[in-house]
């Protein structure tokens, strides 16, 4: 008789894991105050006193401010966005290279491309799996002219030495924080740790607003170029007086009165959600780390990890199967997460592939006529061969396993599950070989 489910025995959990909805009562009241205004958004693509937005998004964009600690918030519909508006404010172009990182999602790699610069990949860090600062002072060539680095899976990258790197070569420095709202380095908040930093509000990150994003900087002149970029600068510049027309060519990527208005009470909420998160990893963390094989992952030092995903890696040699046969079993042991059902078992292998592999780069394609790579003005010679950044293509084919099994919502029962499915898998491993 088998004892794995995925051999046919019986499962460690067969109902739904607790689904993680953060939106309440006082979402919906903020909602129908701005329903019961009929004004959804108010914003003006021309130099105007509207140029900045309605009351709800510049209210939710001060919130943001006081709490982060920074002094411009700009708010914008989807995080995507507000890196292309961080990144066209740095003043990138053409024949400009952007060192990126290959293990995020990925529109914090491909935004370069949008000013057509050249996104290069630098490696990531085997502990932390956000960039690997080495890596990074490999790729910088004369023509670099910025960096994004990722706090990548709610880690803060390791700002002190990629800083100094950046200070060293002259470079800007924008820092993707989808995934860290609330995390901390050094007793600073992710975000805010380089010239400019981004959040999401989408559906599937700590707070959301359905969509939604929001752009952080202490820098006047960045603020403003991300303000214009952000709605229409190229039918704003002229009025306003802008005299640097660098990418000055604007966007509709305005957030609306609605989501504002959900923002501010998310924002309210992030404390408290944050802390249920870290709870649960720690507990996780305890148990996960008594089965020989896992090693959940490390903390960098005097650092504030705000968890979007837990991140754990798998030691085949101790186990003695690869580390996908063994996940597949350990979701066979599990179930779905209630409205996400869909979604399958929140437990996966690696995160996405590292993102030079897609065919963007293999083919080098995206623009016609293999612009930007064979414009006249670039003077390097890109390089997206498999093997380029071995660390992540490790992680992502044998080590890394990223679970969201620590939502806030679950319980210690749920998680007692998860540990149950692990530590079954491990006991009963040599079903599997
Ligand atoms: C979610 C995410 C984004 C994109 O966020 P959107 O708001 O959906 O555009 C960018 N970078 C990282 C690291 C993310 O996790």
């Amino acid at each position: 008789m088998a004892n794995l489910a995925i051999q046919g025995g019986p499962k460690v959990r067969t109902t739904l894991f607790p689904k993680y909805i953060t939106i309440g009562a006082e979402e919906k009241e903020a909602v129908g105050r701005v329903i019961d205004s009929g004004i959804l958004s108010n914003f003006l693509g021309c130099w105007h006193e509207h140029f900045y937005g309605g009351p709800e998004v510049r209210s939710f964009e001060a919130e943001w401010a006081k709490y982060f600690g920074v002094k411009h918030a700009i708010a914008v519909n989807s995080a995507t966005s507000g890196i292309y508006c961080a990144l066209g404010a740095t003043g990138i172009g053409p024949g400009d290279e952007v060192i990126v990182s290959p293990y995020t999602m990925s529109a914090s790699s491909v935004a370069p491309l949008v000013y057509n610069a050249i996104p290069v990949f630098a490696d990531i860090e085997e502990d932390y799996f956000c960039l690997d600062p080495n890596s990074i002072e490999e790729r910088i060539t004369p023509r670099t002219k910025a960096i994004v680095v990722v706090d990548i899976f709610g880690l803060p990258y390791h700002r002190d030495a990629i800083n100094v790197i950046a200070k060293k070569h002259n470079l800007l420095v924008v820092e993707d924080c989808a995934q860290g709202p609330g995390a901390m380095y050094h007793g600073k908040y992710a975000g805010t740790l380089a010239d400019l930093g981004i959040f999401s509000l989408n559906y599937h990150k700590h707070i959301h607003t359905g969509e939604g994003g929001m752009v952080v900087t202490d820098n006047d002149d960045l603020a403003e170029k991300v303000r214009l970029i952000r709605n229409h600068a190229e039918a704003v510049v002229g009025a306003k007086g802008t005299s640097s027309l660098i990418n000055m060519i604007g966007f509709n990527y305005r957030m609306t009165e609605l989501e504002a208005a959900v923002g501010k009470e998310q924002l309210k909420k992030l404390p408290n959600l944050l802390e249920r998160r870290l709870t649960n990893v720690t507990y996780l963390t305890k148990q996960l780390s008594q089965i020989p094989c896992l090693e959940p992952a490390k903390i960098r030092e005097n650092c504030k990890h705000s968890f979007y995903v837990h991140p754990i890696k798998y030691h085949r040699e101790i186990a003695g199967i690869h580390r996908n046969r063994f996940i597949a079993a350990v979701q066979a042991e599990l179930m779905p997460t209630e409205k996400r059902e869909k979604e399958g078992i929140k437990i996966g292998c690696g995160y996405v592939q590292p993102l030079y592999w897609q065919p963007i780069y293999q083919q080098l394609t995206a623009y016609p006529q293999g612009c930007p790579w064979t414009c006249e003005k670039y003077k390097g010679k890109p390089d997206y061969h498999k093997g380029l950044c071995p660390v992540t293509e490790r992680m992502h084919l044998e080590i890394l396993i990223t679970h969201e099994l620590m939502t806030p919502s679950m319980t210690k029962p749920d998680l007692d599950d998860v540990v149950a499915a692990f530590a079954k898998v491990w006991k009963y491993r040599e079903e599997l070989a």
